[in-house]
């Protein structure tokens, strides 16, 4: 069926400069500074205040700038200068895959997932699975991976955080207008918006489609906000992770058959299919049902589609894992099963998990059960996943577990301070970019002068603490607010003192609150006048997730508390604007976990790359990542029985390894504003050692090699 792709076009654009329209469609501006110039240059306020959406930024823009800029040479050298790397980029033939992987270039990756971080413009993400997956997209894009991604748009979003005067945290939605946004609608080939539908019990659900192009990459997006649903169908796709099972049961069958039939639709032909977490697997039985209409049975049809299936797991916590209940299969699953050849035995066999309260239809099951290969996100999730996968292969030890791993990493260019890229691009030479997962070429950090690296490490520091502030002034200003929550998000920071950052959501299991355990000697050891410490957090708790609040409670009432003297602080409705801002602002990064929890996270791998140093629990990627030089370790690597006694001696480790080791080594040899040499040292031995290792470039390279070739392979 042929498509097409429709692009709003009510802009009226000086001629000299018309392309801006077709760059704004194109996410690769998101990872390219200078395109990103082009639009905030032209009205810096405006820009900010629509969260750097080039759309609306568009829009909304008075004429006359426009205008101004099509006459202005300097802009248009800019312009010129941009567009040729565009086209460049968006042209050449010459890319990692043709190079290293030219095989590839005759498969197809469809990429599956619940939740897409491309910006922060478009909020449908929750935290790091959905940054993870939009990294992975911008990183096919720049290696010339053909890939697709296929996920939802969710016309609220995730939710807008705000907090009480107590510290107790609200939630608004937004309701968005895709027209603002760099999404293009699909049509069929009469102009009618391209549909799919999927059978619920009772009744049919469509979707309509649309598109985000990343780079080379498109990303397809299904919406059930469409007339012809009921107004509870039409509400499917509202939100993320919703906590009613029948909205979640819904939309992973919408996710799932709805995506492969999109795929069809669209005339895609996948060869690989990758599950990124186990909401999508019901993929796996819509291709099975495919297959079988040429004749096969269940078991021949299901065994070709494995081996074109794969499988990422995420996380070794419950609520991260899907589970339905019997009762819901037995409600939206007969028709299938039965159409699939299947008993109601056989079929919940595919994805039975049983627990103490009884057997449960578990995603990562049935992903695992029909996928050709599954992996962990870092080597120590690998070893956890395969015991707690252990029981699908009853013969096998935990160790013969045929789950491996991948350790995640992160789109280096869309993490990266502009900065510090320009100092890269000054010291590494200007194809580092292409040699980024090669260790030889960072060991020419050594030729960067400390003081040129500590400048963009304080300028880095100053943009942080001005967000905060002009955050705090706008609350302020807006007399809603009072004068010691404007203290609370950060009016008193200071850009000479050693800054600690802790920001990502506030699940229980990620002990927000650890640091604060002992009040007591943390306001001892920050308050220090010739040593002070600021300690700046950011997070959102699950909206349902009621002791997820409770830890930003206690983190807001410290940060309001006078004796913290405005050094604790909290930023509201942590993004991914945010988050560049802390990764790449604080000297320190912390991460507390209760191991072995943390399957890799990431953002640690972004601080580390802009000069931030880390100081984390040996769980996921720092297991791999701490050398003993390059930052610093909370606890040890011990197993404990019980999880207060960990706190405790976490907590311990926390306190001691600050007084003794990082808050002397900042300020040591220094007085206000000069620098630390050793500091810088660690500064260059952490860039060096993680950056490298821990980007998606050499994640989509061990993919490409452990699973999507293989499995091209196996196609044939
Ligand atoms: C990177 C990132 C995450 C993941 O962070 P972890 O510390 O790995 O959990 C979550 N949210 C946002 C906005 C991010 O940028």
């Amino acid at each position: 069926m042929a498509y097409k792709k429709v692009f709003p076009n009510h802009y009226h654009f000086p001629q000299r400069i018309n392309r801006l329209g077709e760059l704004a469609y194109n996410l690769w501006w998101a990872w390219n500074p200078s395109a990103l110039r082009l639009f905030s240059e032209l009205d810096r306020p405006l820009w900010d205040s629509l969260n750097h959406n080039p759309i609306a930024f568009l829009h909304k823009i008075d004429q006359k700038l426009l205008e101004n800029a099509a006459k202005d040479s300097l802009y248009l050298d800019e312009y010129d200068s941009v567009m040729q790397q565009f086209d460049t980029y968006m042209n050449t033939k010459d890319t990692w895959c043709s190079r290293e992987a030219p095989d590839a270039l005759k498969g197809k990756v469809a990429y599956f997932s619940f939740e897409f971080g491309l910006h922060e413009c478009m909020p449908f993400y929750a935290g790091g699975l959905g940054i993870l997956s939009g990294d992975h997209l911008k990183e096919a894009s720049d290696m010339g991976i053909p890939l697709v991604g296929v996920g939802f748009i969710y016309h609220q979003g995730y939710f807008v955080q705000k907090l009480t005067e107590d510290g107790w945290q609200e939630t608004s939605y937004f309701h968005f207008n895709f027209e603002e946004m760099p999404i293009i609608a699909l049509t069929d080939a009469d102009g009618k918006p391209l549909t799919i539908s999927v059978q619920l019990p009772d009744r049919k659900v469509y979707a309509r489609t649309w598109m985000i192009q990343v780079g080379r990459i498109p990303l397809y997006l299904l919406d059930s906000n469409v007339e012809k649903n009921s107004p509870h169908d039409r509400h499917l796709t509202a939100r993320l992770y919703s906590n009613d099972l029948e909205i979640r049961i819904s939309q992973e069958i919408l996710l799932g058959c709805g995506g492969v039939r999109l795929l069809k639709k669209l005339g895609e032909k996948p060869t690989v299919w990758h599950m990124n977490e186990g909401h999508s697997a019901f993929l796996t039985l819509e291709r099975v049902h495919e297959m079988m209409k040429s004749g096969l049975s269940f078991d021949e049809a299901a065994a070709i589609v494995k081996k074109t299936n794969v499988f990422t797991t995420h996380t070794p916590v419950p609520a991260g894992n899907d589970q339905f209940p019997l009762w819901l299969i037995d409600k939206y699953f007969p028709v299938i099963w039965g159409e699939l050849g299947l008993s109601r035995e056989q079929f919940i066999e595919l994805g039975k998990q049983t627990q103490s309260w009884g057997d449960t239809f578990s995603m990562p099951v049935l992903a695992i059960k029909l996928s050709e290969s599954t992996n962990g996100v870092s080597e120590l999730h690998g070893q956890v996943a395969r015991e707690m996968w252990n029981f699908l292969w009853p013969d096998k030890k935990a160790d013969d577990v045929p789950i491996g791993s991948i350790t995640n990493g992160i789109h280096v260019n869309s993490w990266l301070a502009r900065r510090m890229r320009l100092l890269f691009d000054r010291y590494l030479g200007v194809s580092w970019y292409d040699r980024m997962d090669d260790e030889e070429l960072w060991k020419r950090i050594d030729l960067i002068p400390d003081l040129e690296m500590w400048d963009i490490r304080r300028h880095l520091k100053r943009k942080l603490i001005n967000y905060a502030i002009e955050s705090a002034r706008m609350h302020w200003s807006s007399g809603k607010h009072q004068p010691s929550q404007v203290i609370a998000e950060g009016v008193l920071l200071d850009q000479y003192s050693l800054t600690i950052g802790f920001a990502r959501r506030f699940a229980t299991y990620k002990r927000a609150n650890l640091i604060l355990s002992d009040y007591e000697r943390l306001l001892k050891i920050i308050t220090r006048e010739d040593m002070p410490v600021q300690l700046i957090f950011a997070g959102k708790a699950h909206p349902a997730d009621e002791p997820g609040k409770l830890l930003i409670q206690q983190v807001y009432r410290a940060a309001k508390d006078p004796r913290s003297q405005g050094r604790i602080v909290f930023l509201e409705d942590y993004d991914l604007n945010i988050a560049h801002l802390m990764v790449q602002g604080v000297d320190v990064w912390v991460n507390t976990p209760r191991r072995p929890n943390e399957a890799s996270g990431t953002s640690g791998m972004k601080a580390a790359l802009n000069g931030t140093l880390n100081f984390s629990v040996l769980d996921g990627w720092w297991c791999e990542g701490y050398n003993g030089k390059n930052g610093w370790v909370v606890g040890s690597d011990k197993e404990y029985d019980d999880p207060n006694e960990q706190d405790k001696m976490d907590a311990e480790s926390i306190y001691q390894i600050l007084e003794n080791e990082i808050i002397p080594l900042y300020y040591q040899t220094r007085t206000m504003g000069d620098l630390s040499e050793q500091w810088v040292a660690k500064i260059k031995e952490s860039i060096r050692s993680c950056a490298p290792k821990f980007s998606t470039r050499r994640m989509l390279r061990e993919y490409m090699q452990e699973m999507y070739l293989p499995t091209m392979q196996k196609e044939k």
